[in-house]
Protein backbone atom coordinates (compact mmCIF):
# COMPACT_ATOMS: atom_id res chain seq x y z
CA UNK A 1 0.00 0.00 0.00
CA UNK A 2 1.53 3.75 -1.02
CA UNK A 3 1.14 6.53 1.73
CA UNK A 4 0.38 4.71 4.41
CA UNK A 5 0.24 8.02 6.99
CA UNK A 6 2.84 8.16 9.90
CA UNK A 7 0.66 8.06 13.04
CA UNK A 8 0.38 11.28 15.03
CA UNK A 9 1.38 11.02 18.93
CA UNK A 10 -1.24 9.25 20.67
CA UNK A 11 -3.39 8.61 17.76
CA UNK A 12 -4.66 4.95 18.19
CA UNK A 13 -3.73 2.31 15.70
CA UNK A 14 -7.44 1.75 14.62
CA UNK A 15 -7.59 5.89 13.58
CA UNK A 16 -4.10 5.22 11.37
CA UNK A 17 -6.01 2.81 9.41
CA UNK A 18 -8.65 4.89 9.14
CA UNK A 19 -6.98 7.63 7.66
CA UNK A 20 -5.24 5.37 5.27
CA UNK A 21 -8.10 4.40 3.87
CA UNK A 22 -9.08 8.06 2.89
CA UNK A 23 -5.49 8.65 1.84
CA UNK A 24 -5.95 5.82 -0.82
CA UNK A 25 -9.58 6.66 -2.04
CA UNK A 26 -10.43 3.05 -0.75
CA UNK A 27 -14.09 2.84 0.20
CA UNK A 28 -14.99 -0.48 0.70
CA UNK A 29 -13.95 -1.84 4.32
CA UNK A 30 -12.99 -5.11 3.06
CA UNK A 31 -10.66 -4.12 0.62
CA UNK A 32 -8.95 -1.97 3.43
CA UNK A 33 -8.04 -5.23 5.43
CA UNK A 34 -6.84 -6.33 2.55
CA UNK A 35 -4.79 -3.74 1.27
CA UNK A 36 -3.39 -2.88 5.04
CA UNK A 37 -3.35 -6.71 6.25
CA UNK A 38 -3.32 -8.65 3.27
CA UNK A 39 -6.27 -10.68 5.42
CA UNK A 40 -9.89 -9.65 4.93
CA UNK A 41 -11.12 -11.41 8.30
CA UNK A 42 -9.57 -8.63 10.59
CA UNK A 43 -11.86 -6.83 13.04
CA UNK A 44 -11.79 -2.89 13.88
CA UNK A 45 -10.11 -2.81 17.20
CA UNK A 46 -9.79 0.54 19.13
CA UNK A 47 -7.80 0.03 22.16
CA UNK A 48 -5.81 -3.59 21.81
CA UNK A 49 -5.49 -4.12 18.34
CA UNK A 50 -3.36 -7.32 16.85
CA UNK A 51 -1.71 -8.12 13.28
CA UNK A 52 0.28 -5.19 14.26
CA UNK A 53 3.37 -6.79 12.43
CA UNK A 54 1.61 -5.76 9.04
CA UNK A 55 1.29 -2.15 10.20
CA UNK A 56 5.07 -1.87 11.13
CA UNK A 57 6.43 -3.09 7.46
CA UNK A 58 4.15 -0.58 6.20
CA UNK A 59 6.02 2.31 8.15
CA UNK A 60 9.66 0.49 7.47
CA UNK A 61 10.62 3.56 5.83
CA UNK A 62 10.28 5.46 8.62
CA UNK A 63 12.72 3.38 10.46
CA UNK A 64 11.13 4.21 13.83
CA UNK A 65 8.18 1.80 14.27
CA UNK A 66 8.91 -1.26 15.23
CA UNK A 67 5.80 -4.04 16.49
CA UNK A 68 6.70 -3.48 20.34
CA UNK A 69 6.53 0.81 19.61
CA UNK A 70 3.44 1.02 17.92
CA UNK A 71 2.38 -1.33 20.67
CA UNK A 72 3.57 1.45 23.81
CA UNK A 73 2.65 4.45 21.51
CA UNK A 74 -0.78 3.94 19.78
CA UNK A 75 -2.42 1.36 21.59
CA UNK A 76 -4.08 0.66 25.28
CA UNK A 77 -1.88 -1.75 26.26
CA UNK A 78 0.68 0.27 29.13
CA UNK A 79 -2.34 0.78 30.95
CA UNK A 80 -2.37 -2.98 31.70
CA UNK A 81 1.66 -3.95 31.23
CA UNK A 82 2.13 -3.14 34.77
CA UNK A 83 -0.19 -4.63 36.26
CA UNK A 84 0.01 -8.26 34.78
CA UNK A 85 2.61 -10.46 35.45
CA UNK A 86 6.39 -10.86 33.28
CA UNK A 87 5.11 -13.88 31.13
CA UNK A 88 1.19 -12.51 30.69
CA UNK A 89 3.04 -9.14 29.01
CA UNK A 90 5.40 -11.16 26.85
CA UNK A 91 2.27 -13.15 25.47
CA UNK A 92 -0.01 -10.34 25.10
CA UNK A 93 2.84 -8.53 23.09
CA UNK A 94 3.40 -11.39 20.63
CA UNK A 95 -0.39 -11.86 20.25
CA UNK A 96 -1.07 -7.79 19.18
CA UNK A 97 2.21 -8.31 16.54
CA UNK A 98 1.37 -11.74 14.75
CA UNK A 99 -1.83 -12.33 13.01
CA UNK A 100 -3.01 -14.95 15.45
CA UNK A 101 -6.69 -14.10 16.66
CA UNK A 102 -5.54 -14.24 20.08
CA UNK A 103 -7.70 -13.23 23.07
CA UNK A 104 -5.48 -10.14 24.05
CA UNK A 105 -7.83 -8.68 25.59
CA UNK A 106 -8.93 -12.08 28.01
CA UNK A 107 -5.12 -12.58 28.38
CA UNK A 108 -4.58 -8.79 30.31
CA UNK A 109 -8.13 -9.26 32.02
CA UNK A 110 -10.05 -6.66 30.32
CA UNK A 111 -12.93 -8.84 29.83
CA UNK A 112 -13.14 -10.04 33.47
CA UNK A 113 -12.25 -6.42 35.15
CA UNK A 114 -14.57 -4.45 37.29
CA UNK A 115 -13.31 -1.60 34.59
CA UNK A 116 -14.82 -1.72 31.55
CA UNK A 117 -13.46 -0.40 27.76
CA UNK A 118 -17.22 0.79 27.28
CA UNK A 119 -16.28 0.48 22.96
CA UNK A 120 -18.21 4.01 22.38
CA UNK A 121 -16.30 6.48 20.46
CA UNK A 122 -15.22 9.61 23.02
CA UNK A 123 -13.83 12.84 21.54
CA UNK A 124 -12.39 16.69 23.25
CA UNK A 125 -13.13 19.03 20.92
CA UNK A 126 -10.21 21.05 22.44
CA UNK A 127 -8.12 18.41 21.93
CA UNK A 128 -9.46 18.36 18.10
CA UNK A 129 -9.25 21.96 17.92
CA UNK A 130 -5.67 21.28 18.60
CA UNK A 131 -4.70 18.84 16.26
CA UNK A 132 -6.47 20.76 13.50
CA UNK A 133 -4.14 23.91 14.05
CA UNK A 134 -1.26 21.15 14.35
CA UNK A 135 -1.47 19.04 11.61
CA UNK A 136 -4.09 20.05 9.63
CA UNK A 137 -6.98 17.13 10.71
CA UNK A 138 -8.19 14.91 13.47
CA UNK A 139 -7.79 11.73 14.64
CA UNK A 140 -8.86 9.24 17.80
CA UNK A 141 -6.38 9.86 20.36
CA UNK A 142 -5.70 7.30 22.84
CA UNK A 143 -5.85 9.41 25.98
CA UNK A 144 -9.65 9.66 25.07
CA UNK A 145 -10.14 6.08 26.03
CA UNK A 146 -8.93 4.90 29.27
CA UNK A 147 -11.53 2.37 30.33
CA UNK A 148 -14.05 3.48 32.42
CA UNK A 149 -12.30 6.98 32.86
CA UNK A 150 -14.38 9.45 30.38
CA UNK A 151 -11.78 12.61 31.40
CA UNK A 152 -8.88 13.77 28.86
CA UNK A 153 -6.14 14.73 30.98
CA UNK A 154 -5.53 18.05 30.14
CA UNK A 155 -9.44 19.43 29.14
CA UNK A 156 -11.70 17.45 31.83
CA UNK A 157 -14.58 15.84 30.73
CA UNK A 158 -14.92 14.31 27.50
CA UNK A 159 -17.76 14.14 24.97
CA UNK A 160 -19.17 10.67 23.84
CA UNK A 161 -20.78 8.83 21.23
CA UNK A 162 -23.79 6.47 21.54
CA UNK A 163 -21.82 5.04 18.60
CA UNK A 164 -19.32 1.88 19.49
CA UNK A 165 -16.46 0.45 17.60
CA UNK A 166 -17.93 -2.80 17.71
CA UNK A 167 -21.28 -2.33 15.85
CA UNK A 168 -19.03 -2.90 12.57
CA UNK A 169 -16.80 -5.44 13.03
CA UNK A 170 -14.33 -5.16 9.82
CA UNK A 171 -15.05 -0.95 9.49
CA UNK A 172 -12.56 1.54 10.53
CA UNK A 173 -14.23 5.14 11.67
CA UNK A 174 -12.60 8.32 10.71
CA UNK A 175 -12.99 11.32 13.31
CA UNK A 176 -14.89 13.19 11.13
CA UNK A 177 -17.66 10.24 10.65
CA UNK A 178 -18.84 9.96 13.88
CA UNK A 179 -20.67 12.24 16.03
CA UNK A 180 -19.82 12.73 19.75
CA UNK A 181 -22.21 14.63 21.78
CA UNK A 182 -21.77 16.69 25.62
CA UNK A 183 -22.93 14.34 28.44
CA UNK A 184 -25.89 15.07 29.78
CA UNK A 185 -24.78 15.24 33.92
CA UNK A 186 -21.78 16.88 33.37
CA UNK A 187 -22.00 18.28 36.86
CA UNK A 188 -19.83 15.90 38.76
CA UNK A 189 -18.49 16.87 42.22
CA UNK A 190 -15.51 14.55 41.67
CA UNK A 191 -13.73 16.81 38.92
CA UNK A 192 -10.41 17.26 40.70
CA UNK A 193 -10.23 13.91 41.13
CA UNK A 194 -10.82 12.29 38.02
CA UNK A 195 -9.14 14.85 36.65
CA UNK A 196 -6.05 13.11 38.87
CA UNK A 197 -7.21 10.30 37.88
CA UNK A 198 -6.48 10.93 34.09
CA UNK A 199 -3.08 12.49 34.57
CA UNK A 200 -1.85 9.50 36.20
CA UNK A 201 -3.09 7.11 33.75
CA UNK A 202 -1.49 9.37 31.00
CA UNK A 203 1.63 9.02 33.08
CA UNK A 204 0.98 5.17 33.34
CA UNK A 205 0.75 5.41 29.65
CA UNK A 206 3.96 6.98 28.80
CA UNK A 207 6.04 4.63 30.83
CA UNK A 208 8.76 2.65 28.91
CA UNK A 209 8.68 -0.35 28.08
CA UNK A 210 9.82 -2.88 30.99
CA UNK A 211 9.57 -5.81 32.60
CA UNK A 212 6.28 -5.92 35.12
CA UNK A 213 6.56 -6.66 38.79
CA UNK A 214 5.46 -9.93 40.22
CA UNK A 215 1.86 -10.34 42.01
CA UNK A 216 4.25 -10.91 45.16
CA UNK A 217 5.84 -7.78 44.60
CA UNK A 218 2.40 -5.64 44.68
CA UNK A 219 1.19 -7.52 47.56
CA UNK A 220 4.55 -6.63 49.64
CA UNK A 221 4.20 -3.38 48.21
CA UNK A 222 0.77 -2.45 49.65
CA UNK A 223 1.50 -4.29 52.50
CA UNK A 224 4.37 -2.01 53.00
CA UNK A 225 2.14 1.21 52.15
CA UNK A 226 -0.62 0.06 54.96
CA UNK A 227 2.26 0.42 57.39
CA UNK A 228 4.36 3.29 56.86
CA UNK A 229 0.92 4.93 56.80
CA UNK A 230 -0.47 3.70 60.13
CA UNK A 231 -2.97 1.23 58.60
CA UNK A 232 -0.96 -1.83 59.72
CA UNK A 233 -2.27 -4.21 62.37
CA UNK A 234 0.86 -5.96 64.47
CA UNK A 235 4.08 -6.47 62.36
CA UNK A 236 2.45 -8.57 59.43
CA UNK A 237 -1.63 -7.27 59.39
CA UNK A 238 -2.96 -4.76 57.85
CA UNK A 239 -6.18 -2.62 59.07
CA UNK A 240 -8.80 -3.16 56.39
CA UNK A 241 -11.05 -0.61 58.28
CA UNK A 242 -8.51 2.49 58.80
CA UNK A 243 -7.25 1.38 54.86
CA UNK A 244 -10.94 1.94 54.03
CA UNK A 245 -11.15 5.20 55.98
CA UNK A 246 -8.52 6.44 53.77
CA UNK A 247 -9.31 5.19 50.57
CA UNK A 248 -13.26 5.67 50.13
CA UNK A 249 -13.14 9.82 49.89
CA UNK A 250 -11.27 8.74 47.02
CA UNK A 251 -13.67 6.94 44.94
CA UNK A 252 -14.93 8.62 42.01
CA UNK A 253 -15.76 5.94 39.40
CA UNK A 254 -18.84 4.17 40.24
CA UNK A 255 -17.36 0.73 39.30
CA UNK A 256 -15.31 1.08 42.12
CA UNK A 257 -17.61 1.44 45.05
CA UNK A 258 -16.23 -0.71 48.04
CA UNK A 259 -19.09 -3.22 49.13
CA UNK A 260 -18.39 -3.51 53.15
CA UNK A 261 -20.58 -6.32 53.34
CA UNK A 262 -18.49 -8.32 51.36
CA UNK A 263 -15.28 -9.71 52.98
CA UNK A 264 -13.95 -10.04 49.23
CA UNK A 265 -14.33 -6.50 48.16
CA UNK A 266 -11.31 -4.75 45.91
CA UNK A 267 -9.86 -2.72 48.34
CA UNK A 268 -9.92 -5.74 50.80
CA UNK A 269 -8.41 -7.81 48.32
CA UNK A 270 -5.76 -5.32 46.72
CA UNK A 271 -4.71 -5.22 50.16
CA UNK A 272 -3.85 -9.15 50.77
CA UNK A 273 -1.96 -11.49 49.08
CA UNK A 274 -2.58 -10.96 44.77
CA UNK A 275 -4.06 -13.58 42.80
CA UNK A 276 -5.10 -12.38 40.07
CA UNK A 277 -3.87 -8.63 38.31
CA UNK A 278 -5.63 -5.36 38.98
CA UNK A 279 -6.97 -2.81 37.08
CA UNK A 280 -4.90 0.39 36.15
CA UNK A 281 -7.95 2.35 38.44
CA UNK A 282 -8.03 0.26 41.52
CA UNK A 283 -4.20 0.48 41.69
CA UNK A 284 -4.61 4.38 40.67
CA UNK A 285 -7.40 5.13 43.50
CA UNK A 286 -5.36 3.88 46.02
CA UNK A 287 -2.39 5.66 44.94
CA UNK A 288 -4.25 8.44 45.41
CA UNK A 289 -5.11 7.93 48.69
CA UNK A 290 -1.81 7.29 50.03
CA UNK A 291 0.85 8.90 48.02
CA UNK A 292 -0.77 11.43 45.49
CA UNK A 293 2.56 13.03 45.00
CA UNK A 294 5.17 10.35 43.81
CA UNK A 295 5.19 9.71 39.98
CA UNK A 296 3.95 6.61 38.73
CA UNK A 297 7.65 5.58 37.82
CA UNK A 298 8.82 6.15 41.28
CA UNK A 299 5.96 3.99 42.56
CA UNK A 300 6.58 1.14 39.51
CA UNK A 301 10.52 1.25 41.09
CA UNK A 302 9.53 1.37 44.23
CA UNK A 303 7.11 -2.01 43.62
CA UNK A 304 9.87 -3.81 41.48
CA UNK A 305 12.65 -3.27 44.76
CA UNK A 306 10.01 -5.41 46.86
CA UNK A 307 10.35 -9.04 47.99
CA UNK A 308 14.41 -8.52 47.00
CA UNK A 309 16.75 -9.89 49.19
CA UNK A 310 18.33 -6.43 50.21
CA UNK A 311 18.04 -6.52 53.58
CA UNK A 312 21.16 -9.36 53.91
CA UNK A 313 22.80 -7.14 51.50
CA UNK A 314 22.78 -3.90 53.85
CA UNK A 315 23.61 -6.22 57.25
CA UNK A 316 27.09 -7.29 54.94
CA UNK A 317 27.72 -3.46 53.91
CA UNK A 318 27.11 -1.51 57.07
CA UNK A 319 25.15 -1.44 60.02
CA UNK A 320 21.69 0.54 59.57
CA UNK A 321 22.21 3.10 61.57
CA UNK A 322 25.06 4.19 59.32
CA UNK A 323 23.68 4.05 56.07
CA UNK A 324 20.56 5.87 57.30
CA UNK A 325 22.65 8.71 58.67
CA UNK A 326 25.02 8.87 55.43
CA UNK A 327 21.13 9.46 53.16
CA UNK A 328 20.16 12.16 55.89
CA UNK A 329 23.51 13.85 55.42
CA UNK A 330 23.19 13.54 51.31
CA UNK A 331 19.30 14.59 51.55
CA UNK A 332 20.23 17.47 53.82
CA UNK A 333 22.76 18.56 51.15
CA UNK A 334 20.61 18.67 48.19
CA UNK A 335 18.00 20.62 50.02
CA UNK A 336 20.53 23.23 50.60
CA UNK A 337 21.13 23.98 46.73
CA UNK A 338 17.24 23.22 45.52
CA UNK A 339 13.90 22.70 46.40
CA UNK A 340 11.63 19.71 47.83
CA UNK A 341 9.93 19.46 44.74
CA UNK A 342 12.89 20.10 42.53
CA UNK A 343 15.09 17.64 44.30
CA UNK A 344 12.59 15.00 43.55
CA UNK A 345 12.28 15.30 40.08
CA UNK A 346 16.34 15.00 39.54
CA UNK A 347 17.43 10.76 39.13
CA UNK A 348 19.37 10.92 41.93
CA UNK A 349 17.06 12.90 43.73
CA UNK A 350 14.00 11.02 43.59
CA UNK A 351 15.66 7.43 44.58
CA UNK A 352 16.63 9.24 47.47
CA UNK A 353 13.76 10.54 48.67
CA UNK A 354 11.79 6.75 48.15
CA UNK A 355 14.27 5.55 49.94
CA UNK A 356 14.18 8.01 53.02
CA UNK A 357 10.74 7.44 52.45
CA UNK A 358 10.52 3.79 52.81
CA UNK A 359 13.41 3.73 55.67
CA UNK A 360 13.21 6.33 57.80
CA UNK A 361 9.87 8.41 56.84
CA UNK A 362 9.35 10.64 60.15
CA UNK A 363 12.63 12.10 59.86
CA UNK A 364 11.84 12.74 56.24
CA UNK A 365 8.23 14.56 56.47
CA UNK A 366 9.66 16.22 59.80
CA UNK A 367 13.00 17.45 57.92
CA UNK A 368 10.61 18.80 54.72
CA UNK A 369 8.57 19.96 56.49
CA UNK A 370 10.96 22.35 58.26
CA UNK A 371 12.76 23.46 55.59
CA UNK A 372 9.25 24.09 53.48
CA UNK A 373 8.25 26.15 56.64
CA UNK A 374 11.72 28.06 56.62
CA UNK A 375 11.72 29.42 52.93
CA UNK A 376 7.79 30.53 52.71
CA UNK A 377 7.98 33.34 55.09
CA UNK A 378 11.02 35.14 52.78
CA UNK A 379 8.69 34.91 49.77
CA UNK A 380 7.97 38.48 48.65
CA UNK A 381 4.16 39.21 49.02
CA UNK A 382 2.52 40.42 45.73
CA UNK A 383 0.50 43.58 45.73
CA UNK A 384 -2.12 41.86 43.44
CA UNK A 385 -3.88 45.11 42.32
CA UNK A 386 -1.02 46.04 40.32
CA UNK A 387 -0.19 42.76 39.30
CA UNK A 388 -3.84 43.27 37.46
CA UNK A 389 -3.55 46.52 36.14
CA UNK A 390 -0.29 44.89 34.26
CA UNK A 391 -1.68 41.86 33.48
CA UNK A 392 -4.76 43.30 31.48
CA UNK A 393 -2.96 46.02 30.20
CA UNK A 394 -0.86 42.85 28.46
CA UNK A 395 -4.04 40.65 27.13
CA UNK A 396 -5.59 43.91 25.63
CA UNK A 397 -2.10 44.11 23.77
CA UNK A 398 -2.71 40.27 22.82
CA UNK A 399 -6.02 40.43 22.03
CA UNK A 400 -5.18 43.56 19.61
CA UNK A 401 -2.90 41.52 17.36
CA UNK A 402 -4.65 38.16 17.51
CA UNK A 403 -7.37 40.22 15.67
CA UNK A 404 -5.14 40.76 13.21
CA UNK A 405 -4.92 36.98 12.33
CA UNK A 406 -7.15 35.24 11.40
CA UNK A 407 -5.88 31.04 12.09
CA UNK A 408 -5.40 29.46 15.08
CA UNK A 409 -7.28 27.02 17.77
CA UNK A 410 -10.54 28.86 19.48
CA UNK A 411 -9.44 32.09 22.02
CA UNK A 412 -11.24 30.69 24.82
CA UNK A 413 -10.40 32.07 28.18
CA UNK A 414 -7.84 29.49 29.11
CA UNK A 415 -6.29 29.68 25.41
CA UNK A 416 -5.86 33.22 26.40
CA UNK A 417 -4.49 33.11 29.81
CA UNK A 418 -2.00 31.18 28.47
CA UNK A 419 -0.77 33.64 26.38
CA UNK A 420 0.33 35.77 29.28
CA UNK A 421 3.43 35.65 31.57
CA UNK A 422 3.64 32.81 34.16
CA UNK A 423 0.28 31.21 32.87
CA UNK A 424 0.55 28.39 34.95
CA UNK A 425 -0.44 29.96 37.86
CA UNK A 426 -2.75 32.06 37.21
CA UNK A 427 -6.05 30.57 36.83
CA UNK A 428 -6.15 29.84 40.51
CA UNK A 429 -5.45 33.33 40.95
CA UNK A 430 -7.69 34.79 39.11
CA UNK A 431 -10.24 35.94 41.91
CA UNK A 432 -7.55 38.20 43.17
CA UNK A 433 -7.87 39.71 39.53
CA UNK A 434 -11.36 41.53 38.48
CA UNK A 435 -10.19 43.38 36.07
CA UNK A 436 -8.19 41.05 34.24
CA UNK A 437 -11.19 38.52 35.16
CA UNK A 438 -13.93 40.73 33.22
CA UNK A 439 -11.35 41.33 30.06
CA UNK A 440 -10.92 37.43 29.52
CA UNK A 441 -14.61 36.92 30.18
CA UNK A 442 -15.72 39.80 27.75
CA UNK A 443 -12.95 38.80 24.77
CA UNK A 444 -12.73 35.35 25.08
CA UNK A 445 -14.36 33.75 21.51
CA UNK A 446 -18.11 32.57 21.94
CA UNK A 447 -18.78 29.07 19.99
CA UNK A 448 -20.11 30.46 17.24
CA UNK A 449 -17.46 33.16 16.96
CA UNK A 450 -15.36 30.20 16.67
CA UNK A 451 -17.24 28.41 13.88
CA UNK A 452 -17.85 31.50 11.86
CA UNK A 453 -13.88 31.60 11.89
CA UNK A 454 -12.99 28.54 11.41
CA UNK A 455 -15.74 28.61 8.47
CA UNK A 456 -13.87 31.62 7.33
CA UNK A 457 -10.46 30.12 7.42
CA UNK A 458 -12.46 27.34 5.04
CA UNK A 459 -13.05 29.27 2.55
CA UNK A 460 -9.92 30.81 2.19
CA UNK A 461 -7.85 27.69 1.99
CA UNK A 462 -10.41 26.11 -0.45
CA UNK A 463 -10.30 29.47 -3.01
CA UNK A 464 -6.83 29.80 -2.90
CA UNK A 465 -6.73 25.98 -3.93
CA UNK A 466 -9.88 26.15 -6.61
CA UNK A 467 -11.48 23.52 -4.15
CA UNK A 468 -15.57 22.79 -4.30
CA UNK A 469 -17.63 24.86 -2.14
CA UNK A 470 -20.70 22.60 -1.65
CA UNK A 471 -22.10 22.66 1.64
CA UNK A 472 -20.83 19.28 3.22
CA UNK A 473 -17.36 20.02 2.41
CA UNK A 474 -17.71 23.07 3.81
CA UNK A 475 -18.76 21.39 6.86
CA UNK A 476 -16.36 18.89 6.93
CA UNK A 477 -13.32 20.82 6.33
CA UNK A 478 -14.58 23.42 8.96
CA UNK A 479 -15.28 20.62 11.56
CA UNK A 480 -19.20 21.39 11.93
CA UNK A 481 -21.21 18.97 12.57
CA UNK A 482 -25.53 19.64 12.18
CA UNK A 483 -26.42 19.32 15.74
CA UNK A 484 -23.82 21.90 16.75
CA UNK A 485 -23.66 24.54 14.02
CA UNK A 486 -25.03 27.97 15.02
CA UNK A 487 -27.99 29.17 13.74
CA UNK A 488 -26.35 32.26 12.72
CA UNK A 489 -23.10 30.33 11.18
CA UNK A 490 -26.14 27.89 9.44
CA UNK A 491 -27.30 31.47 7.42
CA UNK A 492 -23.76 32.23 7.10
CA UNK A 493 -22.74 28.83 5.66
CA UNK A 494 -26.29 28.74 3.09
CA UNK A 495 -24.96 32.11 1.86
CA UNK A 496 -21.29 31.06 0.90
CA UNK A 497 -22.82 27.73 -0.99
CA UNK A 498 -25.52 30.04 -3.02
CA UNK A 499 -23.09 32.97 -3.84
CA UNK A 500 -20.68 30.32 -4.91
CA UNK A 501 -22.80 28.85 -6.87
CA UNK A 502 -23.86 31.98 -9.08
CA UNK A 503 -20.20 32.42 -9.30
ZN1 LIG B 1 -8.43 17.29 25.47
Amino acid sequence: MHHFPVPYPDELIYSLVARAGIRSAITSPKQLLEQVFGDRKVIATLDLPSHLSAISSLLVNTGKFDVQRLIYEHTMFPIYAPFVDESTRIRALKGMGSRSKSSVHLMLGAVASIVKTSGNFRSCFLCVAEQQQKYGESYWSRLWHLPSLPHCPIHGLLNQSSTSYHDNRHTYHLYDQIRCNIPRNNDNNDKELLHYLAKKAQEVLLLPCQKSPTKHQWSKFYNHLAHDFSCGKGTKQVSHEMIAERVIKKVAIPELAVDFNMDTNWLRTIFRHHRKAFSYLQHLTVWSAFIPDMTVSEIIKEVKKKGKANVVVTKILKPESERIEEKHIKWRNLISTTSIKKARSLSGGGALYAWLYRNDKEWLLAFNRQNYSQSAPRKKKVNWDARDRVLTKQLLRIIDQLDTVITGPRRSKNYLLKQLKHSSTLSKKLPLMPKLTSTLNRYQESTFEFQARRLTMTVMTRTQAALGMSRWQLMRSASLSEERIQPIVEKLLDWIVMESNIN
